[in-house]
């Protein structure tokens, strides 16, 4: 009979029990023991989903009060040093997850970097030559002791040694590998706790294989793995999100008693698993998609795990293609949704219930002819055949976009004169990314609009006057391409979400973003449509206000489906040409309305760039193309604006230079210094605002900080061609940052004016 099993669970809690509970010790409101006795119920509620689906082994340890990665810092003694080790110990997770920075004694925070290609972010264990580690196993322990008061069978998850130091990020410029042989031998001596603690099983994530790993990295994971002592434990080695092509055969040579492969992202993989698996080894098969929350074809999955059923007994597991983390909690909740969206939905609950239909299908032939199995099978087939889903036109239009390399009529420098007769823009032109601070007022009016508590009519007159005020002030402050502040937006992706037909909002559909910050990913299910204009407007009722260019304001192609669940019936490039079209229609109204100057935002271009180097250029192809099919519609006097969020771009400038924005404007709070090197080595031929005002921090800029960008930049890009803006929006900002830093920026922009 084979098993079942998970490779995590989200830690959040169905209603976000977890989030309320930090935010509230954060604050002061509850105590330790309050937040300590929520963690422990979510732990146990967890549980018990396993335990009422049979899960055949209960996953103990992948939860975590702020990150995994920070717990794994934490078992091995390795938090950065500048966290005081002799506070309690949930003062120093926080402390290293979230920094202090009011009080003087500033403590930084742990850097966060996105979990692979997933919208998780992990805090990055900081590495340095002198490390040490030492083993604080007691947390870890006491989940084990709670869960086997279960009376069930354990498996501990933890990071596997490769994937925790890889992850990890070098503070001295010293090897990271350089720590294995000292971290070894602290998995050693917790599986022999872990096995005294009655444990059976151990899960090793090592996603790391699914990447393109660096030699060194490839050769040290087989002594690494002959040095682990497993006192009587099994180990399980979990790998996930790919295919792990030449990395394949290196996990089945090690010496573990299982390894995990995720069939959902590396289907291909499989027949070549079997032919390295040999005689003794578990085939844990991921055949369950654990990062989207489409139901699963119950009957494709069994026909992959039937043949091999017979052949490997017990030695076949099944399971999620990674850890639930990513998913919601419960669809079962969701009241009805657009286009009956919501039976179509599996969250976290839904997808052990699913794991648990397949192995018992496997080992009842009967299972198939229940009342549940062929529900399913109608409601894959229904969304399948859906009018809501499949809508000609998109997939026709779609169609022929892709097939077009799309462009501007003439080159940059031709339109740059066009543009400059209808904008007479000053040299160095300022201006700001969009958003204006989204303050309590404006969110209370959102909140308030949606719950029915004011009118249409209350509420547009609302945002009104929110955005007056917004063009009056960016008047009075002197800048000179203006915005209308997006206060209408509670956000840039499930703005344009709930306008377009084809994509749903779900209710409680929240995902763990870092800490306690959790987002709800819009959800893209069918063909996509624009009923009516989304943003024209309130865009021309800005322009109506002002002498000034006000920019149009749209979130691009691949940034909404990178920011969305996706459907997982046809490529992303198709999804992405629809959302282009529709973007598309929208850039043109707005252009036919007035606006002369267009932004449309991609700031997750970077961050949707595939693991694996061979997939690059075919992604970029298509990302870059579905942005050009979007902004091409336009005459050359109308100036498209991109932002990105992100500096270290060098690895991708062609592409962004094949974008062929007008003007990109980035971020560099993390490093002005790595944007201008890069700007050093490949001069970047359109118009660029490097962000000369840091948003991510509370504190107005210096002057001369801004200038020094600003004169820097100066020397590498033509003085026609240099923007002044701060880094990303400003919504997270208060009025009274904002004010004073903006006027800095503009006076700095008059100053550098004068010398050139
Ligand atoms: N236009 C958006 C804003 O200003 C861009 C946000 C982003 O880059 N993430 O908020
Ligand atoms: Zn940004």
């Amino acid at each position: 009979m084979s098993y079942f099993h998970i490779l995590g669970f989200p830690r959040i809690g169905a209603q976000r029990q977890l989030k309320w509970a930090l935010e509230s010790y954060w604050r002061g409101d509850s105590s330790l023991d309050e937040l300590l006795d929520t963690a422990a119920q979510v732990r146990v509620d967890n549980w018990q989903q396993q335990i009422d689906h049979g899960a055949d082994l209960l996953t103990v340890g992948d939860f975590a009060l702020y990150d995994h990665m920070l717990n794994a810092s934490y078992l091995f003694g390795h938090l950065p040093q500048r966290v005081d080790s002799s506070l309690p110990v949930y003062d120093q997770l926080f402390l290293a997850g979230r920094g202090r920075s009011q009080c003087g004694c500033g403590v930084a925070a742990g850097e966060m970097t996105k979990w692979f290609d997933t919208n998780y972010h992990y805090l990055v264990p900081e590495c340095s030559a002198a490390d040490e580690f030492h083993l604080q196993p007691e947390l870890l322990l006491e989940e084990v002791r709670a869960a086997r008061k279960t009376g069930k069978r354990l498996k501990v998850v933890l990071p596997g040694p490769l994937t925790y130091l890889y992850l990890g990020r070098s503070v001295d410029g010293s090897d990271r590998l350089d720590l294995l042989p000292r971290l070894l031998p602290l998995y050693s001596e917790l599986f022999e706790q872990l096995s005294q603690e009655g444990v059976d099983w151990v899960q090793l994530d090592e996603p790391v294989l699914a990447l393109d790993l660096p030699e060194a990295w490839r050769f040290a994971f087989e002594p690494a793995y002959f040095a682990l002592r497993k006192s009587g434990l099994s180990v399980l080695l979990a790998t996930y999100f790919g295919d792990l092509n030449e990395n394949l055969s290196l996990a089945f040579s090690l010496p573990v008693d299982g390894v995990h492969l995720d069939l959902v992202s590396g289907a291909g993989q499989l027949s070549r698993a079997l032919d390295l698996l040999g005689p003794y080894k578990v085939l844990s098969l991921g055949v369950v998609d654990g990062r989207n929350i489409w139901r699963s074809d119950l009957d494709a999955c069994l026909a992959v795990l039937k043949p091999l059923a017979q052949q490997l007994d017990q030695r076949l597991w099944l399971a999620p293609s990674c850890s639930l983390l990513h998913v919601p909690v419960d669809a079962s909740t969701e009241p009805v949704l657009t286009d009956g969206v919501q039976q179509w939905l599996a969250f976290a609950i839904q997808k052990l219930d699913e794991c648990a239909l397949l192995r018992n299908a496997l080992a009842d032939g009967e299972v198939v002819a229940s009342a549940r199995w062929r529900e399913q099978a109608a409601l894959i087939q229904h969304r399948r055949q859906s009018t809501a889903v499949n809508r000609q036109q998109a997939k026709q239009r779609a169609t022929e976009a892709a097939a077009v390399t799309w462009g501007r009529n003439t080159p940059y420098r031709e339109r740059l004169k066009l543009q400059q007769e209808v904008l007479r823009l000053p040299l160095l032109p300022t201006t700001t990314i969009g958003s204006f601070p989204q303050t309590q007022e404006i969110r209370t009016l959102r909140r308030d609009y949606r719950n029915g508590r004011v009118t249409p009519e209350e509420y547009g007159a609302g945002l009104a006057s929110e955005i007056a005020r917004c063009i009056r002030v960016q008047e009075q402050i002197g800048l000179d391409v203006l915005v209308h502040g997006e206060a209408e937006r509670n956000d840039m992706v499930e703005y344009f979400g709930e306008q377009l037909q084809g994509i749903a909002s779900t209710a409680n559909g929240w995902v763990q973003s870092y800490g306690s910050r959790c987002v709800k990913p819009p959800v893209i299910y069918g063909d996509i449509e624009r009923p009516n204009s989304m943003t024209v407007a309130w865009s021309r009722y800005a322009q109506s206000l002002t002498e000034r260019p006000v920019k149009g304001m749209l979130t691009g192609p691949v940034t909404i489906l990178k920011w969305s669940f996706v459907r997982d019936d046809q490529p992303w490039s198709a999804t992405a040409y629809q959302l282009a079209a529709v973007l598309r229609d929208e850039v043109s109204e707005l252009e036919a309305s007035g606006i002369s100057v267009i932004q449309v935002d991609e700031p997750a271009l970077r961050e949707a760039l595939p693991l694996r180097r061979a997939e690059h250029q075919a992604y970029l192809n298509w990302a870059v193309n579905s942005f050009r099919y979007c902004v091409s519609g336009v005459a050359d006097s109308t100036q498209i604006h991109t932002h990105m969020c992100y500096a270290d771009f060098d690895d991708i400038l062609p592409a962004i230079e094949a974008m062929d924005a007008d003007v990109i404007t980035l971020e560099t709070a993390r490093s002005a210094s790595g944007l201008l090197k890069t700007l050093a080595q490949t001069p970047y031929a359109n118009g660029i605002g490097p962000g000369v005002y840091d948003i991510h921090s509370p504190n107005v800029p210096s002057a001369e900080a801004m200038e020094d960008i600003l004169l820097r930049s100066l020397a590498l890009v033509r003085a026609e061609d240099l923007w002044v803006n701060p880094d990303c929006g400003l919504k997270t900002r208060r009025w009274e940052e904002v004010v004073p830093a903006l006027e800095a920026m503009v006076a700095v922009a008059a100053r550098c004016r004068e010398v050139v």
